[in-house]
């Protein structure tokens, strides 16, 4: 674009809109113009990174205080008093790592047994109970899944011990492919001897104690803390 003077058009990078400079001059040589112009253009693009900067801050500055304010609004909230309703939870868990080579349920391409142990397999439960004395169980395992055996066992031990009903208990498995073969699950895809269904079935009356013993810790523990005061004890301790 051209005036009297001199001018120059450059196209923003960020938004592809056209700028002009005209500038003062009226005759000049064609060095001259050109060196003014590469100034101009320099001092525009400088002007632009500067407010980028600026604006840059700006927005830092803005979140900083957004997230404070978020931050003093959780936390502010007033704890609720000792004697005031609330939930309460707590956790426990148990290794539940086999310490026999046992066939590793639904991985198609073994040909043998477990080897070794590359990580820990574990046994998780949550234990939840609300302000009016409802209870709720989550337990969670790295197996493939639970077979209805175990299910019912454990179900039938946490009603005896622990007056739960079987709706007041979820499990989860992890669906892990390095977990063991349980009781009467997946048997006709493995080769096993008698050895080896005996494990297996020492293995699943041993996962059964453990997930009862789990579900004990965990009620326990959330007898003795409520959720809402997390934010004095820091966190559930397993
Ligand atoms: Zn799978």
């Amino acid at each position: 674009m051209k005036t009297s003077g001199i001018s120059w058009t450059v196209t923003c990078v960020e938004s592809t809109e056209s700028k002009s400079w005209p500038s003062s001059g009226v005759s000049r040589s064609g060095s001259v113009r050109q060196r003014e112009g590469r100034t101009a253009k320099l001092r525009f693009l400088l002007a632009r990174g500067r407010r980028g900067q600026k604006a840059g801050r700006i927005m830092k500055c803005l979140r900083v205080r957004v997230v404070g304010a978020v931050l003093v609004m959780l936390l502010g909230r007033p704890l609720p008093a000792a004697d005031q309703p609330c939930w309460k939870a707590g956790t426990a868990r148990a290794n539940i790592t086999p310490s026999q080579p046992l066939w590793m349920a639904g991985f198609g391409s073994r040909t043998k047994p477990a080897e070794g142990k590359e990580m820990d397999l574990w046994i998780k439960a949550l234990a939840l109970e609300d302000a009016r004395g409802h209870r709720a169980i989550i337990l969670s395992g790295d197996v493939l899944g639970f077979p209805q055996s175990i299910y019912q066992h454990t179900c039938a031990a946490l009603k005896e011990k622990f007056a739960l009903e079987p709706d007041q208990v979820l499990l989860a498995a992890s669906h892990t492919h390095c977990g063991p073969v349980l009781r009467n699950a997946l048997y006709d895809v493995y080769p096993l001897d008698a050895a080896q269904i005996g494990m297996i079935e020492k293995y699943s009356e041993d996962l059964e104690v453990k997930m009862v013993e789990v579900v004990g810790k965990a009620i326990a523990r959330a007898g003795a803390r409520a959720v809402g005061g997390w934010t004095r004890r820091r966190r559930v301790r397993r």
